[in-house]
């Protein structure tokens, strides 16, 4: 029986991983559930599947929810704060961290997993572009297990070889195809774009997702972070990655071998897949993912990204290819500009312009602590919101 937490258990990812452990009552013991401030959400989990913890990161959140288990689930308790988050992440009898919080937020609790030597489902992808190094190495040093829950770092994984530590020459490997939507924008004429709505920005064809990264995924900020995050997960650079476009999202992913082989890894869009490979890695367990039918899709289509529809991955290639903390800085103007763009303040179009300025005014550093990440990722906040507001002015 294994233990585990779930950090974010209320978001998308949060929701799709309860589903599929609940379908393995034998091999899996919910221990401990997190949010924000969804309190009602977290409280029906917590009748379900009785963890031993319960986190709200809101204070307030956090006292409505204790008031509401008294009588439903009294022998669960209630934690508050990010020391919550970071005490549920750690302990002792907890074997599986999923990482599923959205964002920065992420971070300190993710890394936390990893120093504690736990199996880190990896969905927070932020967390991994902000600290890169830091991170890799904390898994490294504390025999911690990554297994990326990403869809398509999870695909890149099923079709890497099995130690992938090594640098792709050694082991024939000539480049990861990552392969993206497009996301709803796709086709949309170019001089539309800045009227686009977070409603539309959010009506992603093929996924449902949480609203921030509905977003990325719409000015393919998404797909940048995921080329940064793939550098990172399989050792290589950005020249190694190539985006590829494919509207169906049933290829999640593939890797080009030197003897001309290319593998890929295909399924139906459903986050159940990567959370129940991560979950049961080196085994395979049933998702409750509807089967894949190859007569019913007929057609796989892959076309070029293009660079002026999609400046953002461009700028996330540019930041990883810079290094240090640019990636930090990079991430942090992405979550205040998409956060302003949700929020009415900023169109959609402005959302790179604002991550650029970002990037060419916010001095970046060697990361090499992760006081230094925290404070460029600080400084690119304040300079987001600036440049926000001056152009609103
Ligand atoms: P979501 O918005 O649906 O859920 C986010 C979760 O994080 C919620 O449980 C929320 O309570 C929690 N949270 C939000 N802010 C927080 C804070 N400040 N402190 C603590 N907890 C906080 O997001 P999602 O779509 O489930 O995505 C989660 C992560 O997984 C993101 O990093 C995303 O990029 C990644 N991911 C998601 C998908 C997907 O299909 N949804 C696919 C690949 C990767
Ligand atoms: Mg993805």
């Amino acid at each position: 029986m294994k233990g585990i937490t779930v950090l974010g258990s209320t978001g998308s990812i949060g929701v799709n991983t309860l589903d599929v452990i609940s379908r393995h009552a034998d091999k899996y013991k919910i221990k401990a559930l997190t949010a924000n401030t969804n309190d009602d959400l977290i409280r029906e989990q917590c009748i379900k599947h009785q963890p031993e913890f319960a986190v709200m990161v809101d204070e307030d959140s956090a006292l409505r929810l204790e008031q509401k288990l008294k009588d439903q689930a009294p022998d669960v308790t209630v934690l508050s704060g990010v020391d919550g988050l970071l005490r549920v992440a750690t302990l002792v009898d907890v074997d599986y961290v999923m990482a599923a919080i959205v964002g920065a937020a992420g971070l300190l609790p993710t890394l936390d997993a990893a120093k504690a030597g736990k199996r880190v489902l990896l969905a927070n992808k932020e967390a991994l572009v902000m600290s890169g190094k830091l991170f890799m190495d904390t898994v490294q040093e504390n025999k911690a297990e990554l297994l990326p829950i990403d869809s398509e770092h999870n695909a890149i994984f099923q079709c890497m070889p099995v130690d992938f530590s090594h640098g792709f020459e050694e082991l024939g490997v000539k480049k990861i195809l990552l392969t993206a939507s497009g996301g709803p924008f796709r086709t949309t004429p170019l001089e539309q774009l800045s009227a686009m709505t977070p409603e539309q920005a959010c009506a992603h064809p093929n996924w449902e997702m949480g609203r921030k990264i509905s977003v990325d995924s719409a000015t393919m900020m998404n797909k940048g972070l995921e080329v940064i995050e793939a550098c990172w997960l399989f050792h290589t650079q950005t020249e190694f990655i190539q985006v590829v476009i494919h509207p169906q999202s049933v290829i999640h992913s593939l890797v080009e071998y030197n003897d001309g082989s290319v593998l890929a890894q295909l399924g139906n869009p459903d986050m159940r897949t990567p959370i129940a490979y991560g979950l049961a890695w080196p085994e395979r367990i049933d998702a409750g993912v509807e089967r894949l039918d190859l007569f019913d899709i007929a057609q796989l289509d892959f076309v070029k990204p293009d660079e002026q529809r999609f400046p953002c991955l461009r700028l996330a290639r540019e930041a990883m290819e810079q290094g240090g903390t640019s990636s930090a800085i990079l991430n942090a103007a992405n979550e205040i500009a998409v956060n302003e763009f949700l929020h009415k303040r900023l169109r959609f179009t402005d959302i790179a312009r604002v991550i650029e300025t970002v990037l060419e005014n916010v001095t970046h550093n060697a990361a090499t602590s992760l006081d230094v990440i925290l404070n460029d990722d600080k400084a690119a906040r304040d300079y987001a919101l600036v440049t926000i507001s001056d152009l609103a002015a």
